[in-house]
């Protein structure tokens, strides 16, 4: 397999190739993507300039139907799609179709945004004068993403842009082309305009990088690294280009000496360890009242090794593989800093399983401090460590103490201190006796901090983003 690139609705002849690799089985290469000059991404962008105003106005049944279609597709086909996810970033298969039929359902409700755009028309506080706010689209848009979310991602980004009337420009991650493209075929089908929807695959630091200081892109929407944000951020500052950033998380998961110990056990083996630990909401700090510690290390600890880790298409596997060799090495560093700082570890041992893959045992790091490094720096690994508090005052102080603000979850028993937690956590999304990770689609998706800059992603607030606001005044 070929993952090209489609610029103009062409799909372009590859220059160089990179393999695409099963995590799970090295010896299994999906495909092979273009390693493409800047000159090519160059082209996409023309192309959408080109497009983007017949785009823009487009009647909202035809942005419609466009985004119905896709939606349709791809849940029809979401066994066939979550089977590639997995197989090429190692996500379970039932994590992978459940994420294929996010993306539909992503899809199908921007679809129905369509039709409820609307504007607002005011009074003047002058006499006879009318007032209109009504909002255009952005423009040409430029979006970079992530391999932890392969299809998810790509969905969430694109659905509103073309929903509020862009033109698109995907520059997908290196290690998940394959979802990537197999998406781009799907929308290059669904009766949407040539060159409205371009992707070019490469290297962040050749395609990316151009995408991101071309002068004919009006918009940047970003998730991946604080390192690549925050780059990103000073070359779109500088540019005055509007821009959207979604980074890491070191997610507290509080609980409480009064939480049902089986519900927090449940919450935190999710949030820590699900989809191998590779979510940017993952719990990865589980902060424990001294009532309850003791107990919850324990069930948990239980519960940990007990997850079967496999090969990610195997029916049995409950954690699939590690993305890449570089990220392993990543965690198997941070398991090793935790322990020279004084944490008990339990698991974390690298696994042999019938095929050569990334596998490693989830891990739980006790007796830590929230200073310690594996505290304050995102892993994006199946480890999580314990931090154990006095109370809850405590609790929030520490959870609160991290340069992130992404995700923040309580267990516990107690309304008041529910109440308290969903207004003082400082975080973009609050979980009570719910893990971390696991969002709905159609509610807004971000973090404050360190975690997200600009307006939130998904649900109906997307549209802040992807349109721009225009007043305009009329004497009657
Ligand atoms: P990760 O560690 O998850 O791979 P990155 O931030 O490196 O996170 O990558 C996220 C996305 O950003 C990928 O598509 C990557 O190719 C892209 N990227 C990396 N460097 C740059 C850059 N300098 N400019 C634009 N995009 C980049």
């Amino acid at each position: 397999m070929e993952y090209k690139n489609l610029i103009a609705g062409d799909w372009s002849e590859t220059v160089a190739a990179a393999a695409n690799i099963n995590p799970s089985d090295t010896q299994d290469v999906l495909g092979y993507a273009a390693n493409s000059p800047a000159e090519d991404m160059e082209r996409a962008i023309a192309a959408a300039r080109d497009a983007a105003p017949g785009w823009a106005a487009s009647t909202p049944q035809q942005r419609f139907d466009v985004l119905d279609a896709i939606g349709t597709e791809i849940l029809a086909r979401k066994a066939e799609l979550g089977k590639l996810l997995s197989r090429e970033e190692g996500k379970t298969l039932p994590e992978g179709i459940g994420e294929a039929a996010r993306a539909g359902q992503i899809f199908k409700f921007f679809a129905g945004e369509t039709l409820r755009q609307a504007g607002e028309i005011l009074g003047s506080v002058r006499p006879g004068v009318g007032v209109e706010v009504t909002r255009s689209p952005v423009g040409v848009v430029g979006l970079i993403t992530p391999w932890n979310f392969p299809i998810a991602i790509p969905a969430w980004k694109i659905a509103p842009a073309l929903a509020y009337g862009n033109a698109v420009v995907l520059k997908p991650a290196e290690l998940t082309p394959g979802c990537a493209h197999a998406l781009a075929e799907i929308i290059n089908r669904s009766g949407l305009p040539e060159g409205v929807f371009n992707i070019v695959f490469g290297t962040g630091s050749t395609v990316g990088q151009t995408l991101v200081q071309s002068r004919h892109v009006d918009a940047i929407s970003f998730t991946g690294s604080v390192e690549t944000g925050s780059a990103i951020a000073a070359a779109c500052g500088a540019q005055r280009k509007k821009l959207q950033l979604e980074m890491g998380g070191k997610n507290p998961m509080v609980v409480l000496d009064d939480a049902d110990l089986e519900t927090a056990v449940d919450a935190s083996l999710n949030g820590a360890f699900f989809s191998t630990g590779q979510r940017c909401t993952a719990s990865s700090r589980l902060i424990v009242t001294e009532g309850i510690h003791d107990r919850f290390v324990a069930a948990l600890g239980e519960r940990m090794t007990r997850l079967r880790v496999g090969n990610a298409l195997d029916d049995s596997t409950q954690i699939g593989p590690v993305v890449d060799e570089r990220q392993l090495e990543k965690d198997l560093y941070y398991l090793d800093v935790a322990a020279s700082e004084g944490g008990q570890v339990l698991g974390g041992q690298t696994l042999q399983r019938s095929t050569k893959g990334f596998y490693l045992a989830p891990a739980l790091v006790t007796e830590t401090s929230n200073d310690m490094r594996i505290n304050q720096e995102e892993v994006f690994g199946p480890l999580a460590s314990v931090i154990r508090v006095a109370d809850y005052d405590e609790a929030l102080v520490v959870a609160n103490d991290t340069p992130f603000g992404l995700s923040a979850g309580i267990c516990t028993g107690s309304l008041k201190y529910a109440t308290h937690f969903k207004a003082h956590a400082e975080a973009g999304m609050a979980m009570v006796n719910l893990p971390t990770a696991g969002v709905d689609y159609h509610v807004p998706f971000g973090g404050t901090k360190g975690s997200s800059f600009g307006a939130r992603e998904q649900g109906s607030h997307a549209k802040e983003f992807y349109t721009k606001v225009k007043t305009a005044y009329t004497l009657a």
